[in-house]
C-alpha cells in the first residue's frame, strides 16, 4: 500500500499550452481517488505522469513518500490498466495474466498460485483457459485487473476502464470493481468523464477543469458544498439551477424546489421563486419540471405523482429551504458564504 502526492505537477507539451498545471493531489492510504473531468481537461496525462508514461515539465510526484520522478514505470511498484485493456489475443487468460510474472523471473509454482490466488478474487477461475476474444468485455476488464493484480502493486492506475461496456454491465462491473478495491485496499486512482462513475466509486474526487483541480472532496462534499459554479453544474443531472440576484447567484439543485404553500413562505426560512412556462418530464419514479425563473432555465425534481397547481405553459410558485441555497460570486463563479438575509435583500433591491 502506498500513498501517492503529487506537488505543483505540470506537463507542457511541444512548448506550448500547460495541459496539466501546478496539480497538488495527496492520497490517503488505501483510497480510491477519482479523477472526473470532461474530454481533454488533462486527467489522463497527470495518470501517465504518475505511472512514469509521461514526463513532468516541472513538480514532483511520490510515491510511498518517495520522489519517483526518475524512475521507470517498472520501478514505481505501480500496476496500470486501461481502456483497451490491451490483452495478448494470441494467449490465453492463464498467459496473459501470467506475463508480468514471467517478466519478473517469478518462479513457475508461485506463478501459478498467484494466478490461482488473482483469478479467485475476480471470479475468473473458470476462464483461465480461453483466448481473450471468446469472453465478454466485463470479463476482459476482469482478466486486466487480474493481470495488474498478481504484481502486487502499492498502486493501482486506472484510466475509464469500463467505458467500453454497455450501460448495464458498467454498473454491475462498477459494483465489482468497488467491492473488489475494498477488499484488497490498494490505493487506487481512477480517471473517468462519467460523474456517476465518480460519485459511486471514489472515497474522493478530484474535480479536473483545464489542467487545474477545481476541488478535491468526498462525492458528499463536491455535490453539496461545490466550491465554484463549475463544480456545481458539472455534477448533477441536472445539474444545479442558478439564478443570478445582485453580484451573486443563487445556487439551488433541482431536488431542492418544493411547492409553496399557499400565500407563499415565511421568507426568513426560505426564497420563492416563480417558475414560468412549465413544462413536466415523467421519469417514472418521479418527474423533472422544466421552466424559467426570471429568465433563466431552471429544473425541479418532484415526485412522479405531485400535482402542479399550474397547466403546462403555466407558472407555478416553488420554494428552496435557506440551508438548501448556496451563494456564488457572479463574477469569478467561487462559493461565497452569504446568508439568505443578503440574498432577500439584493432580491428586493
Ligand atoms: P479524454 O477523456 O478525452 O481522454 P483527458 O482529460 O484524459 O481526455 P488528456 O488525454 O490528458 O485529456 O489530454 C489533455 C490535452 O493534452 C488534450 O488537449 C490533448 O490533445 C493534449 N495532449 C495529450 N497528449 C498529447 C501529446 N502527446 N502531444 C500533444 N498534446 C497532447
Amino acid at each position: 500500500m502506498a500513498i501517492v502526492e503529487t506537488r505543483k505537477l505540470t506537463k507542457e507539451f511541444d512548448g506550448d499550452v500547460k495541459v496539466v498545471k501546478d496539480i497538488d493531489i495527496r492520497t490517503e492510504d488505501g483510497e480510491f481517488l477519482v479523477l472526473l473531468g470532461p474530454s481533454g481537461c488533462g486527467k489522463t496525462t497527470l495518470l501517465r505522469m504518475i505511472g512514469g508514461l509521461e514526463h513532468p515539465t516541472s513538480g514532483q510526484i511520490l510515491i510511498g513518500d518517495r520522489v519517483v520522478n526518475h524512475l521507470p514505470p517498472r520501478a514505481r511498484q505501480i500496476a496500470m490498466v486501461f481502456q483497451s485493456y490491451a490483452l495478448y489475443p494470441h494467449m490465453s487468460v492463464r498467459n496473459n495474466i501470467a506475463f508480468p510474472l514471467k517478466a519478473a523471473k517469478v518462479d513457475k509454482v508461485e506463478q501459478q498460485r498467484k494466478i490461482a490466488w488473482a483469478a479467485g478474487i475476480l471470479g475468473i477461475d473458470g476462464l483461465l483457459e480461453r483466448k481473450p476474444r471468446q469472453l465478454s468485455g466485463g470479463q476482459r476488464q476482469r482478466v486486466a485487473l487480474a493481470r495488474a493484480l498478481v504484481r502486487e502493486p502499492n498502486v493501482f492506475l486506472l484510466d475509464e476502464p469500463l467505458s467500453n461496456l454497455d450501460a448495464q454491465r458498467r454498473a454491475s462491473a462498477r459494483d465489482e470493481l468497488q467491492l473488489f478495491q475494498r477488499e484488497i485496499g490498494t490505493t487506487t486512482i481512477y480517471v473517468t468523464h462519467d460523474q456517476v462513475e465518480a460519485m459511486g466509486l471514489g472515497h474522493r474526487i478530484a474535480v479536473i477543469d483545464s489542467g487545474r483541480i477545481r476541488q478535491i472532496g468526498t462525492p458528499r462534499e463536491i455535490y453539496e458544498e461545490p466550491a465554484d459554479t463549475y463544480v456545481a453544474t458539472f455534477l448533477g443531472s441536472p445539474p444545479m439551477n442558478l439564478v443570478p440576484r445582485g453580484d451573486d447567484l443563487v445556487g439551488f439543485r433541482p431536488e431542492n424546489f418544493h411547492l409553496a404553500p399557499e400565500g407563499g413562505n415565511d421568507s426568513s426560512s426560505s426564497l420563492d421563486f416563480q417558475l414560468t412556462s412549465i413544462r413536466e418530464e415523467y421519469l417514472g419514479s418521479e418527474k423533472l419540471v422544466y421552466g424559467e425563473v426570471e429568465g433563466i432555465r431552471a429544473v425541479a425534481r418532484m415526485a412522479a405523482n405531485a400535482a402542479l397547481p399550474a397547466p403546462e405553459g403555466g407558472t407555478i410558485t416553488l420554494s428552496v429551504d435557506q440551508a438548501d441555497l448556496r451563494i456564488f460570486d457572479r463574477e469569478s463563479g467561487l462559493r461565497r458564504q452569504s446568508s439568505l438575509a443578503t440574498i432577500a435583500t439584493a432580491a428586493g433591491s
